[in-house]
């Protein structure tokens, strides 16, 4: 089927996201088109505005609008405990459970020697920088329970040791294979709570 061009650009836009197929794609674009101008403008700004104002916090890599991030930022929390975590969805997943009141550190990806991601891909040199700086006894490691996730976790504790910091690993109450972000909190909190020692 043709589209006239401006929908087809609009149409594209929308099946270049993650989980979206073509008709979905179609039924959003039309929708858009029925949207009174001012909506889809709202629209339109709040793409723009995300993508302005939200930048990676310089100590932990979450995202912010801030700098350090307001959890860096939080005197209340605890600054000797590190949550290191794969991405900021999962820190935010992690937020719902209100369990945790430590600081965190995002990587940004996992290793993965098959998709080419090495050690210097993600936030790990930081992570190091971090802990050598001082104030944190321990280490947990929240990277998801998948193979990937697990080898991450392990290659990492392998650098922290010799630093004299302890480092534990987030139990597998979680299902294998899984993804942090879906868990849901009391299982999350639950990981969490039951960590041992790696
Ligand atoms: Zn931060």
């Amino acid at each position: 089927m043709q589209y006239i061009a401006p929908l087809a650009k609009l149409i594209e836009q929308f099946r270049a996201l993650p989980g979206i197929g073509s008709k979905t794609a179609a039924r959003l674009a039309y929708y858009v088109l029925e949207m009174d101008k001012a909506r889809a403008e709202g629209l339109a700004q709040a793409i723009i505005e995300a993508k302005e104002k939200i930048s990676y916090c310089n100590v932990c890599f979450n995202l912010t609008d801030c700098n350090p991030c307001k959890i860096c930022q939080a005197e209340v929390r605890d600054s000797s405990v590190l949550c290191v975590m794969e991405e900021p969805r999962d820190v935010a997943a992690m937020e719902r459970t209100r369990e945790y009141h430590g600081r965190y550190h995002v990587l940004h990806g996992q290793l993965s020697p098959l998709e080419g991601i090495g050690p210097n891909d993600i936030r790990i040199k930081e992570l190091l920088t971090r802990i050598q700086s001082g104030t944190i006894t321990e280490v947990i490691m929240a990277t998801n329970p998948d193979v990937e996730g697990e080898a991450t976790a392990m290659y990492i504790s392998r650098l922290l040791k010799p630093l004299g910091v302890k480092v534990t690993r987030i139990a597998h109450g979680l299902p294998i294979g899984g993804d942090l972000e879906y868990a849901d909190a009391v299982t999350l909190s639950k990981a969490m709570e039951n960590r041992r020692e790696m």
